[in-house]
């Protein structure tokens, strides 16, 4: 599959980023860095930024941006792709590299061939209904976020299981003839057993991802607690959502970027959002037909869905990204992002904007439901 480096949800400078390096000199259209290739430590190597190429002019390497990241770690294009993808998505940090030959060990651990998108449908719907939702959980989705408990239900959330009933967990889904290897989340520990990645400090509230064609395709954590990196300043929210996936785990399987869908699959109209939870609640509060991807620039399973809405009659799409598109350029470029694969399948793209102290459109509903709610008991 050939992909052009326009359609990627990421540029060179995140590549450059997330690798840390060690940039020496920047220009309007440019900068030059150490090269982690060859451990060049003069900034010999050029980040051309309008082409998403670069070239170390010490050690003559040089290529796009997934070939960047694939000779740092030795691994292939693809997977360097969805290796880039899934860190940008978890905002988690790169693996540990040794300049200048590099080859960092968890590449080498062998992951699972994925299993078919009715296997891992039938696999979480079996792990979801053997886990209940706390009290807790419960009344924050009750309370805080205005949803009833019939439509709690019906979306199907739970809490994440305790930590010491994983291996039991992937136990039982096997025996009863569940597929659980290729399974987003579902790996081998180090002691050989079949276990599924829920740790203490990623315990929340477990949001089911939703194909267009109603399958169970991927599983959101709403973090109890967000994480945050020590060195983050204040004002930083921290990691506040994670998507279940196993990658780099013994016999692990990446989450991929799945699209949420709720609502009628034939819609006229279409908005858009970031967040499975976030479209669920403004589903409920606006009976509109919304697709969420798993972050502002998860936006890898657009294009096929966007086909699919294209060819069922779909004709405007409504881009409903959070109101901090104007200052975060994260999900300035997942906003745009949905524009651009809207337009290359022909369907209308406008944007949605509202008061700005409202961060999400879900958050805005439920402030505009409740003030009515208000106004009818007066
Ligand atoms: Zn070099």
């Amino acid at each position: 599959m050939a992909i052009g480096t326009a359609d990627f949800p990421f540029s060179i400078l995140d590549v450059a980023a997330f690798l840390r390096l060690n940039i020496r000199r920047r220009g309007p259209d440019y900068v030059y860095a150490d090269c982690p290739i060859c451990g060049d430590r003069r900034g010999k190597m050029n980040l051309n930024l309008t082409k998403n190429v670069w070239r170390c002019n010490y050690c003559g390497e040089g290529g796009g941006m997934l070939a960047l990241y694939a000779k740092v770690y030795g691994v292939s294009s693809s997977a360097a792709y969805q290796e880039i993808c899934d860190a940008l998505q978890t905002g988690s940090a790169a693996p540990e590299y040794t300049v200048p030959y590099a080859a960092a060990s968890s590449n080498e651990i062998p992951q699972a061939e994925r299993a078919s998108v009715q296997e891992i449908h039938r696999t979480f719907t079996a792990m979801m209904s053997a886990l209940t939702l706390t009290p807790a959980h419960r009344e924050h989705l009750r309370g805080k976020r205005g949803l009833t408990d019939a439509g709690i239900e019906q979306f199907g959330f739970k809490s994440t299981p305790p930590p010491q009933l994983c291996r039991t967990l992937a136990r039982r889904l096997a025996e009863r003839g569940y597929t659980v290897q290729g399974v987003p989340g579902f790996y081998v520990d180090d002691y050989g057993k079949l276990t599924v990645k829920f740790h203490q400090r990623t315990s929340g509230i477990l949001i089911p991802i939703h194909s267009v064609d109603g399958l169970l395709c991927g599983l959101q954590t709403r973090l109890d607690k967000p994480i945050r990196d020590k060195d983050d300043p204040p004002e930083k929210e921290g990691i506040k959502y994670l998507t279940l996936s196993s990658a780099g785990k013994k016999m692990g399987t990446t989450s991929k970027s799945p699209v949420h869908f709720v609502g009628d699959p034939c819609s006229r109209v279409v908005y858009v959002t970031e967040g499975a939870l976030k479209a669920d609640i403004a589903h409920t509060l606006t009976g509109r037909t919304f697709a969420a991807t798993i972050g502002a620039n998860n936006t890898a399973g657009l294009d096929q869905l966007f086909a699919f809405l294209s060819r069922n009659g779909t004709e405007e799409i409504i881009e409903a990204e959070d109101m901090d598109k104007y200052r975060n350029p994260a999900v300035n470029r997942g906003a745009a992002k949905v524009h651009q694969v809207a337009i290359k399948h022909g369907m209308a793209c406008r944007q949605l904007i509202w008061d700005p102290q409202y961060k999400g459109i879900d958050d805005w509903q439920l402030a505009l439901h409740r003030r009515e709610q208000q106004n009818e008991e007066q």
